[in-house]
């Protein structure tokens, strides 16, 4: 019986010593020392051996048991610490790589442009006023002083979702907006930025672009507060050296009307390709506001008056960034927006 023991142990040990995985090691385990493993079947046995026997052999069983389990464990933390030597052979990690970072977005450059200008005009007390992108024809044209027949109409060839809604083509019916939900001749300080739509595509138009409206209503409102605002504001936009020039054009819904210019700010009033040589920049339109629109509004002219203004959003950051094709903006080209 012992000898028989003794074999068992000596046939385990050798199969322990090629075990090359951990679960070749578990199979052993099972093998040898399971429930239904060789040597449990031995003491399973001892029943059938004398009385005189049986503590001995049991005492064997238990030796050779611990023996294994011993060798067991230690071949297994050799396992490990091999696959652990492995392991830190094969993977090198390279201090000297440089770090990878995170890139930050950042804003558009027509939204840090939108938020200059609404910053300068709201330290100016404006108030800022909001309305839809699908606008009513009354709103948009008519209330504007452009009847149905109105050749005015033409120069901002529309989208036209039905013959009574459309796609505003201008902010200015916000304007109209805000008078009819004011009190008569009650003081009016806004501006209304927002996105304004009209059939045109080239390098300095889009279908769609973003205009900044402006609407000023008071008792004995001046041209010259027209120009102080407007001259305040584009110092601000484009610094102080920068020229102003207000010239006579016509808005059906204000009389008089001005175009403002600025001094070249790529050639400083010289005359270059992008002043076309004349020296001077378009940046906006601007008026006193018509009787008749104040009229339909229910404001009084005999009591107030007042001056409204517009400007395209892409066309001042064009400017300020130096930027001539306005299509760029909407192109969502990574490497143009990164530059800002
Ligand atoms: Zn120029």
């Amino acid at each position: 019986m012992e000898k028989q023991l003794n074999e068992l142990k000596q046939q385990a040990i050798g199969e322990l010593a090629l075990a090359a995985s951990a679960d070749k090691l578990n199979d052993l385990r099972v093998k040898y020392l399971g429930k239904k493993g060789s040597l449990t079947a031995v003491l399973r046995g001892l029943g059938s051996l004398t009385a005189e026997e049986r503590p001995r052999i049991g005492q064997v069983v238990n030796e050779i048991r611990n023996e294994l389990e011993q060798l067991i464990e230690s071949k297994n933390s050799q396992l490990k610490q091999a696959e652990l030597s492995a392991r830190l052979a094969s993977e090198k990690i390279d201090i000297t790589l440089p770090g990878r970072k995170n890139r930050l977005g950042h804003k558009h450059p027509l939204t840090t442009t939108l938020d200059r200008i609404k910053a300068t005009f709201m330290n100016l007390g404006f108030e800022i006023a909001d309305g839809p992108e699908v606008e009513q024809d009354y709103y948009n044209f008519e209330a504007l002083n452009l009847p149905k027949d109105h050749p005015a109409r033409d120069m901002q060839d529309s989208f036209y979702i039905t013959e009574e809604f459309l796609l505003r083509t201008h902010t200015s019916p916000v304007q109209v907006r805000t008078m009819q939900k004011s009190e008569p001749n009650q003081p009016i300080r806004i501006i209304a930025p927002g996105k304004v739509y009209r059939r045109d595509y080239d390098a300095t138009h889009s279908p769609m672009f973003q205009q900044v409206e402006g609407l000023v209503i008071d008792r004995g409102i001046s041209f010259s507060d027209l120009k102080g605002t407007l001259e305040l504001f584009i110092h601000e936009m484009f610094g102080n050296n920068v020229g102003v020039r207000f010239r006579p054009s016509f808005f059906p819904f204000t009389e008089p009307s001005a175009e403002v210019d600025i001094s070249c700010v790529i050639c400083s009033g010289s005359g270059c390709r992008v002043c076309k040589g004349t020296g001077w920049l378009e940046i906006l339109g601007s008026g006193m506001v018509h009787p008749r629109v104040l009229e339909m509004s229910n404001f009084d002219p005999q009591q107030v008056s007042g001056f409204a203004f517009g400007m395209g959003v892409e066309r001042i950051a064009m400017l300020i960034y130096g930027i001539d094709d306005l299509r760029l903006f909407y192109d969502n080209d990574l490497r143009f927006l990164r530059q800002f």
